[in-house]
């Protein structure tokens, strides 16, 4: 037996069966590298679902977690920190929102999102108590609780975990004229992610954002964008709404930011807001035991340095184009489009290809990591470090995989 191989006999005899992993045992990461506990080293082109925007184990992001875990890491919220003062000022700047509230994970900062819009429907613009109603949209990706659940439109998201919390509406994603037309008195929020990551890297057609901002601002229904995935430089902006806020108004009323906000080390998220949304909020409202700890707020402060001061959003720009050009190039019939944004690329292969996960397979025995979302796109998203060499070693090998899974077909 191998490591690898009593390692994932372990995981399946012990841990829940909600998963279904790549067969690979990772043990150590460095930078855009990762290595297995028998020694194999790949390419992660996953980068933990946009977690990793820094790369494994970036020495600043570390030397703060460690400092900050010998000095202080969690008080609650009980306490004024210093760190969490920093923290607050430090990504208000960053995101120009006036106010900040700290949670843990993604789904708890849309949770937040979501409690923040009612109790502003009812209090700011005057909604009859228990009939808000937020619009969202088909293909949606938000998380996984039971009340986020309610809105998707994944037949396995929702399958056998009902009932489901009402006050939701779904509309198609890129529509703008379906806003328009689903908006009532009681809608207090439009909520939706600036490009769809799970739903298969969905890209909206050029001006909706600004389409939206404007339908929503027209009525008086806050828009809400959720940027977990696409946030903190992944599409070659800090925010991806910035790509159409260039030329004015697409900014959003409410921010959500997780994933890479965590540095790559810790479940950060936060809701951002100005003054006259977030001001709803009364203590003893909403809280979180962990959110806004010491130790979460020393990493996130130290994530928006660093991609910052590395330029990482230009980074994943540059790196980003480069990449989709080339990978447009690669003469395979099993290939339908490639799309993206900076580094949130997907790649869609024709049914016939014999499915994502395949391509994953055979991409994992050319030690690269990458996972399918849908059945048929393959998510490239590295972290936003990458450099162009790196990035044609990945082609080698991507070129490699097609050309297996053409002999296969
Ligand atoms: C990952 C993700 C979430 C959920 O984040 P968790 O930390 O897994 O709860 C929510 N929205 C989007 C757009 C995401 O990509």
């Amino acid at each position: 037996m191998t490591k690898s191989s009593i390692a994932m006999a372990e995981t399946e005899k012990f841990s829940a069966n909600n998963y279904h992993p790549l067969p690979v045992v990772l043990t150590e990461g460095k930078g855009v590298w990762v290595r297995d506990v028998d020694n194999h080293r790949y390419l992660d082109m996953l980068s933990a679902y946009s977690s990793q925007n820094f790369g494994h184990c970036h020495p600043r992001i570390v030397r703060v977690l460690t400092e900050q875990a010998k000095r202080l890491a969690v008080t609650s919220r009980a306490f004024y920190t210093d760190k969490f003062a920093e923290f607050s000022k430090v990504i208000s700047n960053f995101s120009g929102m006036d106010k900040v509230l700290p949670a843990n994970g993604g789904a708890e900062a849309v949770e937040t999102a979501i409690k923040i819009s009612r109790k502003w429907g009812y209090e700011s613009k005057g909604v009859e108590k228990g009939s808000a109603e937020i619009i969202t949209c088909e293909g949606n990706f938000h998380g996984r609780t039971t009340t986020i659940i309610s809105f998707s439109t994944e037949h396995q998201n929702k399958n056998s975990f009902g009932p489901f919390a009402p006050g939701f509406r779904n509309i198609p994603f890129g529509d703008s004229g379906a806003l328009d037309r689903s908006i009532t008195k009681n809608t207090v929020a439009f909520l939706l992610e600036p490009i769809q990551g799970e739903g298969g890297i969905v890209i909206p057609p050029c001006g909706y954002l600004r389409e939206v901002r404007s339908i929503c601002r027209k009525n008086n229904v806050l828009l809400v964008m959720d940027e977990i995935q696409t946030g903190m430089g992944r599409t070659g902006f800090d925010f991806a709404y910035q790509e159409e806020d260039r030329f004015g108004g697409a900014k959003p009323d409410m921010l959500i930011l997780g994933k890479a906000l965590g540095g790559g080390m810790l479940p950060v998220s936060a809701v951002l807001a100005d003054d006259k949304i977030m001001g709803v909020l009364r203590p003893g409202d909403h809280g979180s035991t962990f959110g806004g700890s010491p130790i979460a707020c020393a990493v996130a402060i130290e994530a928006i340095n660093v991609l910052r001061e590395e330029k990482l959003s230009n980074n994943a720009k540059d790196m980003g184009r480069y990449f989709i050009n080339r990978l447009k190039k690669i003469p395979s019939p099993l290939i339908k489009e490639v799309r993206g944004r900076g580094l949130l690329i997907g790649l869609e292969l024709y049914p016939k290809a014999g499915g994502g996960r395949r391509f994953c397979e055979v991409a994992l025995e050319n030690v690269i990591l990458c996972k399918e979302t849908k059945e048929n796109v393959i998510r490239f998203a590295p972290p936003l470090t990458i450099n162009e060499s790196q990035l044609d070693w990945s082609l080698e090998r991507i070129k490699k995989v097609f050309r297996i899974l053409e002999k296969e077909n």
